[in-house]
């Protein structure tokens, strides 16, 4: 029987949809394509774990390669297709199944959107804090396959660190039930951990339970301007020492991206311009608080302060939800503008946060010595180290390759990582040895043998592929792409 017929008959039509019937949207994740000859077999829309379980089992058996999809706003090409691949989304596994508003936890279906998370965490009285600006695709199942990051990192860690137990099924078909409910559990090995930013290497997350945080009763952000990024160096400390762990986010601009972002909200008749273009710098500082009058109180004394010393030189304090929306929208505003600028190679890097002024520096002037009439725009997290950079050049085709070596070469030198919080994927698996040592990556695939024996889980990504023990022959070998299938471009 042909390995189509036999899943239909394991899972029924309703289950498994031959490639014919494969939504284009199914073909690529956010930004990387598949590439020619990579068609999938079929798409698998399984409704239980029990259906998850019966599926990989069936492609085990078959020597299937499988990729989970979950939302598809993934940007390293971790859920696009490889050749005659069984894609398995999670689309229809959505929903909240228990809220435990006492000890603040959420278990939930790993389809579930991002956004509808935060939405039954607000409603229960407590806070999800996980947010980044895909909040209304991304799956939480996807989440935690890239251990997402986003823009409240600084305060409450990434998703890892919002995990307290999931349920997973490994590429045999076996079920890891692993809920735990306890932010202390040391009863042997964490497993969950396996599992979060494995990017489906190891296995299929079905159910996660979520700790909750409280939830903030007042919100305070400001648009800085300062001349340089020793200024917001500088300025981070400050915001530490003063308003401790209320300080929430810290998201930095460089000018090409404020300028752009400005022009972009005129275009949407969005025209107020809360801070003059023309300075070195501009930061998105936010803290929330418990004690709204004291917050503010604290806040305000923060950029005045900050003014004094004269590491900012101009401000506008957000007066209304209006205007928070608004600085906001400028910030996240990337995802807009960026697809228009045309052909570019895009970064999410991370440094030590004292060093990302330097990082951007150096790279610029390292690439601008190969190609005089380079475009950079960078912003980024820089409360905890991470940038997105993106580069242009005008040479045809794009040069990625080069630009990728020079810039992972300066994120090398600086023991940064090529991967802050998008994930390895299908791009950064030839770069992985610039953060990570040979023992690492050798500890990385005898981690995934161990898993994955057969090689059958996103064959190709992170670690995965090249010389694997038991990996079928048709995907085994092939070489990593030398350029990636479609434009990469930076977290948006
Ligand atoms: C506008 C925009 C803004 C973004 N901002 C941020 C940001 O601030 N921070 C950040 O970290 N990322 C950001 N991203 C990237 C992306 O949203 C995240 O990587 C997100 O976590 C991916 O979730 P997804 O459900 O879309 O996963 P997908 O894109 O479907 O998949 C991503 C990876 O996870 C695997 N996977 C998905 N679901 C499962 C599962 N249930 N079990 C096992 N493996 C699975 C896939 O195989 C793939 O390798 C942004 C993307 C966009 C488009």
């Amino acid at each position: 029987m042909r390995a189509l017929d036999e899943l239909r008959a394991a899972l029924g039509d309703e289950v498994v949809r031959a490639a014919a019937d494969i939504p284009e949207r199914h073909l690529r994740d956010w930004v990387v394509a598949a590439g020619a000859g990579d068609e999938p077999l079929a798409l698998a829309l399984p409704r239980t774990t029990d259906e998850v379980s019966r599926l990989l089992a069936c492609c085990s058996r078959l020597r299937v390669p499988v990729v989970p999809q979950g939302g598809l706003t993934g940007l390293s090409g971790g859920a696009t297709p490889v050749r005659g691949c069984v894609l398995l989304s999670l689309q229809r596994m959505q929903g909240i199944e228990e809220t435990d508003a006492q000890a603040g936890t959420l278990t939930v279906l790993a389809g579930t959107p991002l956004q509808r998370v935060q939405e039954a965490a607000d409603a229960a009285g407590w806070l999800f804090p996980l947010d980044i600006g895909a909040r209304g695709s991304c799956s939480i199942g996807g989440n935690a396959a890239t251990n997402a990051g986003g823009n409240r990192v600084l305060r409450y860690g990434m998703m890892r660190d919002l995990v307290l137990g999931l349920e997973a099924v490994l590429p045999d078909g076996s079920v890891v039930s692993s809920l735990n409910k306890m932010q202390k559990n040391n009863a042997g090995f964490d497993l969950k951990q396996l599992f979060i930013g494995s990017e489906g290497a190891l296995g299929v997350i079905t159910r996660l339970v979520l700790r909750l945080a409280p939830r903030p009763a007042s919100q305070n952000t400001a648009l800085c301007a300062l001349a340089d990024y020793a200024a917001a160096s500088r300025l981070l400390r400050l915001a530490r020492e003063r308003l401790g762990p209320a300080l929430s986010a810290f998201e930095v601009m460089w000018p090409e991206f404020y300028e752009l972002a400005l022009a972009h909200a005129a275009r949407q008749g969005r025209g107020a311009v809360p801070l003059s273009p023309g300075h070195g710098l501009y930061l998105l500082i936010e803290s929330s608080g418990f004690e709204p009058d004291k917050d503010a109180d604290q806040f305000t004394a923060l950029i005045e302060a900050a003014v004094e010393e004269g590491l900012v030189e101009d401000a506008a304090l957000a007066r209304s939800l209006r205007d928070t929306q608004a600085f906001w929208e400028l910030r996240e505003s990337g995802s807009d503008f960026l697809p228009a600028l045309g052909p570019r190679v895009g970064f999410d890097i991370s440094v030590p946060t004292g060093q990302i002024g330097d990082f951007v520096q150096t790279c610029r002037e390292r690439l601008r010595a190969r190609w005089p009439s380079l475009r950079t725009i960078a912003f980024g997290h820089a409360g905890d180290g991470n940038v997105h950079f993106i580069v242009q050049v005008d040479d045809r085709p794009l040069p990625v390759h080069e630009i990728e070596e020079t810039v992972y070469g300066c994120v090398q030198a600086r023991g940064g990582s090529i991967a802050a919080e998008h994930g390895v994927g299908l791009h950064k698996r030839p770069f992985l040895h610039y953060s990570r040592s040979a023992t690492e990556i050798a500890l990385m695939r005898t981690i995934k043998a161990a898993l994955d024996p057969l090689g059958i889980m996103n064959p190709g990504k992170v670690v995965a592929g090249d010389g694997q023990p038991h990996a079928p022959a048709s995907w085994a070998r092939r070489p990593a792409p030398a350029a990636p299938p479609s434009m990469p471009v930076a977290r948006l």
